[in-house]
């Protein structure tokens, strides 16, 4: 097509959007989506009714999540697998006799998604004036530690996030609150929150019987270097799990929503009929593209390289904060973030006018590097799961660059100062 360039190679250090984890074009996957539309195109599984490659995925998959988790609700995009969440906690609750429990806790700056509800449950960014009317959804304090309140150290602040979850499910009454949701590690920004952090606001949960929703749409499949972090990475025991993105690799779209045994016996109680369901539930070419992806990712040990080389490459990534610009750069494997600042030692903010982050993603891409300007002042690296050494080099390599040509085009245009 004229016009449109051609030709140029690139890293992928995003991995599309997060979600091409066994890395691109893969001929087998090709082949397993093919031969599953000349077996069954579609058959629906909707009501009481399921297809044969739903079941296996299903059944494979349980065998991977937290204790407890058994029962799985498929579904085509973390968004609706998010919303298929919220929607069963409220039958839940209304279920076994608590209908009151209807307020959901969200961590400021959250992504949850893109319909009225899960935008709703996300960051500012995301909702403009209506999404805010809905009235029963509430912020609470979000784990960052680099923007901490001052002068407080790591347990300190583990406490103050502590208290503040506890202090608005007492505000709100523990009898109208529903749920707490939040990522092991926040998107946007990468937030990582303070060792321990998942296993406190658990058991604060738990105290006050709210069910906690761990939303694995980005960290699962490998991304941290576990099939699903929650358990086996930051301790959570989750009442329900949500997964999309790396579940089928991004060849075809898939989400899942996970439930424990509790939630599904209230469901699934006699006579009770649960009306939710989409066309495109456990879509067996879906399904068949999510089987062949688990098979790649066990048979090559994906996760035990991510373990492994995922750790080198957050190592080599963290060595940028040698540079005067980097504020921090922080993450764990393959879900990384750089944050720029005008002055490291009081961590000031540059103006987003100023676009910082795009204009190190603007370099890094003429050298032949996707990295993903996630906000005005972090730079996002999420690259598929199967780089090779000199990839993770390169990477590395074309930041370095990219960072100080930025440093040296916001020193010409006076718009900052090394050694601050
Ligand atoms: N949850 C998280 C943590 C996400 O990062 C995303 C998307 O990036 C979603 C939910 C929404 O997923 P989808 O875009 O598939 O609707």
């Amino acid at each position: 097509m004229s016009g449109i360039p051609t030709g140029n190679r690139f890293i992928d250090g995003v991995a599309g959007l997060w979600c091409v984890n066994i890395g691109h074009g893969r001929a087998e996957m090709a082949d397993a989506i093919a031969q599953q539309v000349r077996t069954l195109t579609y058959y629906s599984a909707f009501g009481a009714q399921t297809n044969p490659v739903a079941a296996t995925l299903a059944e494979r998959l349980c065998r991977l999540t937290p204790k407890g988790l058994n029962h799985v609700f498929f579904s085509t995009s973390g968004s609706d697998a998010n919303e298929t969440a919220i929607r069963t906690v409220l039958r839940y609750f209304t279920l076994i006799g608590k209908p009151n429990k209807r307020h959901i806790l969200t961590l400021e700056d959250a992504y949850h998604g893109s319909t009225y509800l899960t935008a709703s449950m996300s960051g500012p960014a995301f909702y403009p004036g209506w999404a805010r009317e809905t009235g029963f959804i509430h912020r609470v304090a979000k784990p960052y530690p680099y923007r901490c309140p001052q002068g407080m150290g790591e347990a300190a602040f583990l406490a103050h996030l502590a208290a503040n979850l506890e202090e608005t499910i007492e505000r709100l009454g523990a009898d109208q609150v529903a749920c707490f949701i939040a990522e092991p590690i926040m998107g946007r920004g990468i937030v990582l929150p303070p060792e321990g952090y998942h296993r406190r606001m658990g058991e604060i949960c738990r105290t006050h019987g709210v069910l906690y929703i761990s939303d694995e749409v980005v960290t699962g499949f490998g991304r941290l270097g576990h099939v699903f972090a929650s358990e086996a990475r930051f301790d959570i025991a989750p009442d329900i799990l949500v997964s999309a993105k790396g579940i089928s690799s991004g060849y075809i779209p898939l989400a899942a929503t996970f439930v424990s045994d509790e939630i599904y016996e209230a469901l699934s109680a006699p006579g009770e009929v649960y009306y939710h369901g989409f066309t495109y539930s456990g879509h067996p070419v879906a399904c068949a593209a999510a089987l062949k992806n688990l098979e790649i990712i066990e048979r090559e040990k994906i996760c035990e390289t991510v373990r492994d080389r995922g750790l080198r490459f957050q190592r080599m990534l963290e060595s940028l904060t040698d540079l005067a610009l980097v504020g921090e750069a922080r993450g764990s494997h393959y879900m990384m973030g750089i944050e720029f600042v005008q002055n490291r030692t009081t961590r000031e903010r540059f103006p987003e006018s100023m676009k910082v982050s795009e204009r190190v993603t603007r370099k890094a891409y003429a050298k032949g590097l996707i990295a993903r300007a996630i906000m005005p002042e972090v730079v996002l690296l999420s690259p598929t799961l199967v780089l090779s050494e000199s990839d993770i080099a390169a990477i590395e390599r074309i930041l370095r660059e990219s960072i100080r040509e930025t440093m040296d085009e916001l020193s010409r245009e006076r718009l900052w100062r090394p050694g601050a």
